[in-house]
């Protein structure tokens, strides 16, 4: 029987959610919504020593902002809640106790110290890694080396415990992943790990197969960095009696560094200068602030775009995808196994993609507040004009006034390199007589003043490109820009009569 596809988003609030968490959650996401199921978000804060305050609300307004909806969670509510593992704690202890009673787990009483002392002696004897497991438990202080009697003295007493999963000592744990195939993991490389502490909280480990089983997670997909706690997992399904019913994995291969050595860290955002987090984030404990895709002026669509073709790749070279588009072609078959390096550059490509394809009058309601900060009350219709003409420059809309101010002001200064180049001896008496030619022109159209300007150019026996570039300078006070005459016509016939007086009154002849 088909099961119903379930999966889940299961980050812990211990920070800010990098970008790797929200691709999880993305591909968690799409993963649900092509096949027809359900994408739960759920918040796993057991471990209280690491809990950091706004993470959660963080998490969530992450989500938000890309548009992952969840159909159930913290917020979102759902009949499998509590979603919330610290809400869910008395769930554990049960579960706990059945492993105790079926001899798949055990009580472990050892101080730090005594942990301590048996990872040195292990390490004096050469064992590169030591291991509470299968070998060393035999000489710890634990349930399966004490007495019966003096267990359940030192329980009586409260002495500090912790329960750990008895790995067996020979055996091979497969596991069939999704994206990698066959993984196969001898128990002896595995720890007896820690699965519930005296103080009532179950471990990642436990609290994290108990949810996934009891709401019915159809497939685990998480980033690589949990393929070596899976076979722990998969030796609890079997413990619990679940095997039957176990999820299907799938590791999700990690984002690099740029150059491609390593995980992408916070560190190489701030040494490079992009963001690794959605949105800013300020640290509760020494306030640093770590800007976010939304600050520095992502779309959302452009991030997810982005993120996706990260380690998932479509069948043919298409990069632009709606988010509907995503959910009917993703799938973890053609998720990599090797990791994904993140490039700058692409991350702006993509908005400027998404930024282009917005019309102008949605641009202008963008950019305009900017403006407004500036004093700028331009009609609506001229500010989608401009838009129109800058929106292929620009990779954001912060951009706007960099590409686009000579539209509002007059230039205040002129490129010096121009200048110098084309602002001949000649030039100021053809400049005035060029001038004349416009003011004689009925309307001022683009077309129109192309023509006239061609004409003239040719009339006065000079190359267009002695004068094109004068033009550009009188009017825009820079060498580059959107089309010409385009942008002549957009100012206004007064407009560009007055910076051609201004220019030939200011303008040195040089050469
Ligand atoms: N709480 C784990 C994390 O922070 C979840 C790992 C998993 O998905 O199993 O990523």
């Amino acid at each position: 029987m088909d099961r119903k596809v379930r999966v889940r988003f299961a980050p812990s609030p211990t920070g800010p959610l990098h970008i790797g968490g929200v691709r999880t959650a993305l591909y968690n996401y799409l993963f649900a919504k092509r096949n027809n199921g359900d994408f739960i978000l759920r918040i796993e804060d057991t471990d209280q020593t690491r809990y950091v305050e706004g993470a959660e609300k963080y998490i969530l307004n992450s989500l938000e902002w890309c548009g992952i909806k969840c159909d159930e969670g913290v917020e979102a509510g759902g009949e499998f809640g509590p979603y919330r593992q610290s809400e869910r704690k008395e769930m554990y202890r049960q579960y706990v106790e059945q492993l105790v009673d079926n001899d798949c787990a055990y009580y472990a009483f050892d101080t730090p110290e005594e942990l301590d002392e048996m990872r040195q002696k292990l390490k004096s004897a050469k064992v590169p890694s030591p291991q509470y497991n299968a070998v060393t438990r035999s000489s710890m202080k634990n349930s399966l080396t004490l007495s019966e009697d003096k267990v359940k003295e030192l329980l009586d007493k409260n002495t500090p415990y912790v329960v750990r999963i008895k790995v067996p000592r020979k055996e091979e744990i497969k596991i069939k992943d999704i994206i990698r195939g066959w993984v196969v993991f001898h128990s002896s490389q595995v720890d007896d790990k820690v699965l519930f502490k005296s103080d009532g909280m179950p471990t990642y480990h436990l609290a994290n197969v108990v949810d996934d089983h009891l709401m019915e997670i159809s497939h685990v997909i998480r980033g690589e960095e949990w393929l070596p706690s899976t076979p722990v997992h998969v030796l609890l399904y079997k413990y619990l009696g679940w095997e039957g019913e176990m999820p299907e994995f799938a590791h999700l291969p990690l984002i690099l560094k740029p150059d491609g050595n390593g995980k992408l860290s916070k560190r190489d955002g701030d040494k490079l200068g992009f963001p690794v987090f959605p949105l800013e984030w300020i640290n509760p404990e020494n306030k640093e602030r770590s800007s976010g895709f939304k600050d520095d002026g992502y779309f959302p669509q452009s991030f997810l775009n982005m993120l996706v073709l990260l380690g998932w790749h479509p069948s043919d070279d298409k990069e632009l995808f709606t988010l509907d588009e995503l959910i009917s072609e993703f799938s973890l078959e053609r998720v990599t196994k090797s990791g994904a390096k993140f490039d700058p550059d692409k991350a702006k490509w993509f908005n400027q993609q998404y930024l282009k394809s917005y019309d102008d009058k949605e641009l202008a309601k963008m950019v305009q507040p900017a403006l407004q900060d500036k004093g700028i009350a331009n009609d609506e219709e001229f500010i989608s004009n401009v838009c129109g003409l800058v929106k292929e420059r620009m990779s954001f809309i912060n951009d706007f006034w960099e590409h686009a101010s000579y539209f509002f002001e007059k230039p205040k200064s002129y490129d010096e390199k121009v200048v110098r180049k084309k602002w001949k001896e000649n030039i100021p008496e053809v400049v005035v007589e060029l001038k004349s030619v416009f003011l004689n022109l009925q309307s001022f159209k683009a077309d129109e003043i192309e023509q006239a300007f061609k004409h003239f150019v040719e009339s006065k026996g000079l190359p267009i490109g002695a004068l094109m570039p004068v033009l550009r300078l009188l009017v825009s006070g820079v060498g580059f820009g959107p089309p010409l005459f385009e942008m002549a016509e957009l100012l206004g016939k007064e407009e560009v009569i007055a910076r051609i007086e201004t220019g030939i009154n200011e303008l040195e002849p040089v050469g």
